[in-house]
């Protein structure tokens, strides 16, 4: 039998999220991509080490580097995503935060927005700057124009969210990406809450895609993990980048020039910076990764729908004083949701309660269905109080630039029956 379906891209979002990237024929015909559980790969002979350390074969020696699990699930997001190439990572912050050294040495900035998730923030504000890359933040991140005055010479990346944490705010992603690219800047989104079946960023303009896998890709709430997909149009040796530059020397005796300007970016962050500082996906992890990615359109479709649904429903309700959700025409990002979210905004929102931070605290004790938790992204139903967990430790200043009030609480919304999911907040809503 000839078997096509792993490198054929013409085929549709859900046929890929199952097949791409995957040839049996390659792995003893097992039909589940089975979970290379090793520390390291024989070398075979000389010969085919040279030829694996000169990137000339493709193949694994050492796990820290690369595996055959992991290597199913980067060519599987990188044709979801329609890009050149991915990197997995243990986690979404390891995910992060090696996309960003990768770009940004020390003297080097980033320009990024205000309404980013409580983590990316502190990589940004803190841990970065003790390294000497500045995380610079936008004041009025919805004025893309005034973008322009944080820009300078060693600005290295654009860094935004598809849908801002935890309001949900939809940014101009056109606009961003055609203002950074006419400095010669790349555009990096953590596409974490939209995934690639809601928001297509390498269609949008974006360079870099990061994934927090624990999210909707795994989709079940299993395991810790991250992902960063490169579109492949983004030239890196423009001038702005010397290090890609002089990467591209080093390795280009040894790396065809069609890979290595396609894939630079990628290249340079699994060569250097996967490989150095070492926050591998183990492949046990890519396992769960694959098989939640195997329903991603299907749970996708559901998240949205049940979303939409409660967010119609609490919009109404007596004790809700707010509802943060793009697919709400009362929305500000209304508009925008409806062009770059055509199957519909995420499935995350914030919401105000009546009756200030005791009666939202009430609303947490009360919930039969939706689960306490700091998590999104699960297919069950979960609820959290930004202010004292994710955004724990902000001032209130920060807080209220980012949405984030007393009485605010963020609801991930699961792919339960919505009837169980509207009357169980009807319950935990009633005074
Ligand atoms: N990005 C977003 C939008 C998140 O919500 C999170 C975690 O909640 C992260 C990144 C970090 O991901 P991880 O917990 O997998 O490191």
């Amino acid at each position: 039998m000839s078997y096509s379906a792993y490198n054929d891209n013409s085929l549709g979002f859900t046929t890929r999220q199952l097949h791409a990237g995957y040839d049996p024929a390659e792995h003893n015909r097992s039909k589940a991509v089975p979970i290379y559980q090793t520390a390291a790969f024989e070398l075979g002979d000389y010969e085919r080490c040279l030829r694996l350390f000169q990137y000339e074969e493709e193949g694994d020696s050492y796990v820290r580097f690369s595996n055959p699990t992991n290597r199913v699930l980067e060519k599987r997001i990188s044709s979801l995503e329609g890009g050149s190439a991915a990197v997995s990572f243990g986690s979404g912050m390891a995910a992060i935060s090696n996309t960003l050294l990768t770009l940004a040495h020390s003297g080097d900035n980033i320009v990024s927005v205000p309404t980013l998730y409580g983590g990316t923030t502190t990589l940004l504000q803190k841990t970065l700057p003790a390294y000497g890359i500045e995380g610079r933040f936008i004041e009025d991140q919805d004025d893309v124009e005034s973008y322009r005055n944080y820009i300078d010479d060693r600005t290295k990346a654009v860094y935004i969210e598809t849908l801002g944490n935890p309001c949900m705010n939809v940014l101009d992603v056109d606009a961003i990406t055609e203002l950074a690219h006419s400095y010669g800047i790349p555009v990096v989104i953590d596409n974490t809450f939209a995934t690639p079946y809601l928001f297509r960023a390498f269609e949008h303009g974006v360079d870099i895609a990061c994934y927090s896998a624990t999210k909707y890709l795994s989709g079940h709430g299993v395991n810790i993990a991250g992902i960063v997909a490169e579109s492949g149009r983004f030239n890196f040796r423009n001038g702005r980048f010397p290090e890609f530059d002089r990467f591209y020397e080093e390795y280009s005796d040894w790396i065809d020039d069609e890979t290595l300007s396609g894939e630079i970016f990628t290249k340079r962050l699994r060569i250097t910076y996967l490989t150095d500082l070492g926050a591998h996906m183990s492949p046990q992890t890519a396992f769960y990764v694959l098989q939640g990615m195997e329903t991603l359109s299907l749970r996708m479709e559901r998240h949205v729908a049940n979303a939409q649904k409660l967010a119609e429903f609490l919009y109404d309700h007596p004790q809700v004083d707010e509802v943060l959700y793009p697919g709400l025409p009362s929305s500000p990002y209304h508009e925008l949701a409806t062009k770059y979210f055509p199957k519909g905004p995420g499935a995350i929102m914030t919401i105000r309660v009546k009756g200030g931070e005791e009666a939202a605290l009430k609303v947490l004790e009360k919930v039969r269905v939706f689960d306490y938790m700091t998590n999104v992204g699960d297919a069950k139903s979960l609820i959290v109080h930004p202010m004292s967990s994710t955004h724990f430790g902000h001032s209130v200043k920060e807080n209220e630039k980012a949405g984030v009030y007393s009485n605010s609480l963020r609801l991930s919304v699961g792919i339960e029956d919505i009837e169980d999911l509207i009357n169980d907040l009807d319950q935990a809503l009633s005074v």
